[in-house]
This record gives C-alpha cells, structure tokens and sequence, in this order.
C-alpha cells in the first residue's frame, strides 16, 4: 500500500507544542518537535481522541464541503442516525431527512436502514461455530485499525461484514441504477459524525472500493440543516428505520438490535484497549460478541457531532419512543437488488512498532533502547514530546530524537559539562590565568 490517507490533519499554524494531546494518543502516534505536534501516519487510527483534547483547535478531520455535492447530477445524502438527534425538540427523522432534501439532494437513505439489514446478516454470522469468540464488531472502523496495531492476534475474531454506512452505499447505487440513472451521475455522501470513517471511505481495507463518493462533516451540516428544519411544516414520507437502526448510534445499540444476550458494549478508548487485553489473555471466551466503539457515547459522541453525547442520548430515546408509536414509514423497493455484504480482502496486520526489517539488527536496537530507556527518569513526563520515556527511547534509537530531549538529561550533561569547566578553569596556564 502506498502513501496512508488520514482525515485527522494538524493545522500547524493553531498549534503552540503545548503537548495536551500527546499523552491521549491510544497509539503513540504524536510527537511534539521543534513546538509542533507531527502526526505518524503508520500509527494513527483516526479515533479522533487529539481532536477533542486539543484546546487550540490544532487537530481536525478533513472532510468533503457540501458544494461538493455538485460535482454530480444525482446528489444523495446517506446520513448517520446521530444527525437526528442534533436537534432540540425534534423527534421525527422525516423532517430532519426532508431538509436534506432542501439543501439542494436528490434522495435521502438511512443508514440506520442499512444497520438493520446489518444486523439480520450479523446474526446468522454469529450462530457459526467456526467463529472464534468472543466475535469483536466491526462497526467502527478506529477499533478495526486499533486491534490491526495493538491487538493483531484478534483479526479473526473481528466481524467481516461491511459496515452499514457502506452497505447503505451499494444499496443506493444499485437501486438508482435499476430505475436508469447513469453510475457516473450518482454521487452518494455518507453525513458522518466520525473521522474515521471519512478515512474509511476513502481508503477501504477490506473491499476493493467504497461506494460512497465523498464524506461531509455532522458539523458543517448541521449549522445549514438548522434554518432549514424551522420551515418545514409537513415533512415528507422518507423514513424507512425503525427503532432498532436508530439505535446503532448508540452504545450497546447493535448488540441490542441482534438480540444477543451474551455480549458487552464498551466505549471509549481507553476502556476498550481494557477489554481487548483481557480478550486477548483468553479471559472473555464465555463472551459470544463484543460491541466496541472508540468514543464515549458510541458514534453519538463522534468528533464530528455537535451536540454533547448525553444529551444526545437523552433525544435518542425520545426519538425511539417517537418511531414505536408514529410509523410514518417510506415504501420503496430500495432492496430489491441484493449486495456483498461481506469483505473481500483480508484484513492485515500492521506492524508500526517494527525497530528494523533486518531481525539481528531489531535485536541490537531492542537491546540499545532497554539501555537508554534505563537511563531514563521513567516518570513520562511528556516535555520531550514524546508520550513515554520508553517511546523516546524508541525514538532515539529509531535517530528521531536525541537522549538531550529529555530535559532530566539535558539538565545532567549541563551539569556535566558545568564541572568540567570549573576544572579546566582550574588548569589553566599561569600565563593566561587571571590569578597570576
Ligand atoms: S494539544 Fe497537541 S495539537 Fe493542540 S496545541 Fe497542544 S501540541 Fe499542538
Ligand atoms: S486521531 Fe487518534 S490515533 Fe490519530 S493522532 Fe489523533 S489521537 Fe492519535
């Protein structure tokens, strides 16, 4: 693979080297040098984590502005189910997907739809045997890059189902087709509140290409979407997810929707690397599935969403009531075409912590690094720029770095360096010496 494409970018002017975000990093994947913070691209997950920690806005996800949209002559919008709850007192999926509409698309499909097609596939999954358990979901994609770092030996243990952003993105096209529209002329944007699945879609690992032709921002949306909303009075019939594909924005949704007694929804970041270890130390095989998602909140708390996460809960349950009692459901053959909903490439280990191709010479530099490492002061302090004592050791080795980076051993060599002067003072000869 060549060069690894991001949507998490660093706006280098906004950064002041404060070092806040290094520390977050699940991965290790920042560093402070010169008073800027670099990204590594081979270690990055796009989890988004340095986005919410940066106080000065340094860090931001990429994404398509929504004049994109008209590069294309069939515009359709596939939202994420966190859009609907974006907004105070509205309860009714169809009014928020009719001001899409008016923003200037030509259709509108749910990916909560999609989530519950994702679901039904998920289930006959899970009843095969030849699964090992616990099965890990694969809905978001930072947790897919995480086990591919952190966790490869639990590859085979990940869902190899498309996700439902996706799958709503083939449905779409293969319906549009039917009906005559030509490929080239549809354009389907995925409305996301993740900054992972914008690298997602735009560097798939598992399927040859995504369907989905460009990712616009929950944010940048949401402030056009908010004038729109006031002037709808009857909204049209566009609805086709019930309860259950809502609720996949949230934690614990999908795992719910499948009907799995035996399983465990973890969120946030650091909690989830918690219960991955634990999954790889063989601790959870009484455990039949797993619903891990890097932000807390589950995609309601994504980088991209507006509103606080608990809040938006708070809506998402008024907004599932709503869906029980109110069925003001779309009826369009939407499905009719049937898709792959599974991946059709394998999914590979990255290994980003490689000290050297040649494995005599990782030896020699693993051996370096413990000796450099023990020089240490081991409190990870962070003022080097690196997250760890250990990965500026890494990174000395690696000749990234220098061992005077550490201000503990900048402030010994002064110290060093100090004496030997008062000692060559000292030696000075009578005929330059101010004592003689
Ligand atoms: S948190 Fe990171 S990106 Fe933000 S200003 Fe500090 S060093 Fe720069
Ligand atoms: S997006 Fe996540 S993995 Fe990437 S640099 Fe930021 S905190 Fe680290």
């Amino acid at each position: 693979m060549g060069e690894i494409l991001h949507s998490v970018k660093l706006d280098i002017d906004k950064c002041i080297g404060c070092t806040d975000c290094i520390k977050r990093c699940p991965t290790e994947a920042i560093r402070v040098r010169n008073g800027k913070a670099h990204i590594m691209d081979e270690r990055c997950i796009d989890c988004g984590m340095c986005i919410r920690v940066c106080r000065n806005h340094a860090k931001k996800a990429v994404t398509e502005p929504l004049d994109k949209i008209n590069d294309y002559a069939y515009k359709v919008a596939i939202p994420a189910p966190t859009l609907y709850t974006q907004f105070r007192n509205i309860v009714n999926p169809n009014i928020v997907l009719t001001a899409l509409k008016k923003l200037g698309f030509d259709e509108v499909f749910e990916v909560a739809k999609a989530a519950e097609i994702i679901t039904a596939e998920s289930k006959r999954l899970l009843d095969d045997k030849n699964m090992p358990k616990p099965v890990i979901s694969s809905a978001c994609p930072a947790i897919v890059r995480l086990i591919q770092i952190r966790f490869p030996s639990l590859i085979p243990n990940i869902l190899p189902i498309i996700s439902p952003k996706e799958a709503m993105a083939r449905y779409a096209k293969e319906y549009l087709m039917g009906i005559g529209i030509k490929k080239e002329d549809i354009g389907v944007f995925f409305i996301s509140p993740c900054a992972a699945k914008v690298t997602n879609s735009k560097q798939p690992q598992v399927i040859e290409e995504s369907y989905v032709d460009g990712v616009i921002s929950l944010k940048e949306i949401y402030l056009k979407l908010v004038p729109v909303i006031k002037t709808i009075d009857q909204p049209e019939r566009l609805q086709m997810s019930n309860s259950e594909g809502i609720g996949w924005a949230h934690t614990g949704g999908e795992g719910n929707a499948s009907g799995i007694e035996n399983h465990i929804a973890v969120d946030g970041i650091e909690n989830v690397i918690k219960i991955l270890e634990k999954v790889e130390n063989g601790k959870l095989d009484d455990v039949d599935f797993i619903e891990c998602l890097a932000c807390v909140g589950g995609c309601l708390g994504g980088p991209l969403a507006v509103e606080n996460a608990f809040v938006s809960s708070n809506r998402m349950d008024k907004i599932k009531k709503f869906n029980k009692n109110n069925l003001y459901k779309r009826d369009i053959p939407l499905f009719d075409h049937p898709i792959d909903m599974y991946w059709t490439k394998p999914l590979k280990t990255k290994q980003v912590l490689k000290l050297d191709d040649d494995m005599e010479k990782a030896i020699e530099k693993l051996e370096h690094l413990e000796e450099i490492y023990n020089q240490l002061p081991k409190i990870d302090c962070g003022s080097c720029g690196a997250p760890t004592c250990r990965a500026l050791a890494e990174d000395i080795v690696c000749e990234n770095a220098h061992i005077e980076d550490c201000v503990f051993m900048l402030r010994e060599k002064v110290r060093d360096m100090a004496e030997q002067m008062v000692t060559l003072s000292q030696k000075m000869p009578p005929s330059i010496s101010k004592d003689s």
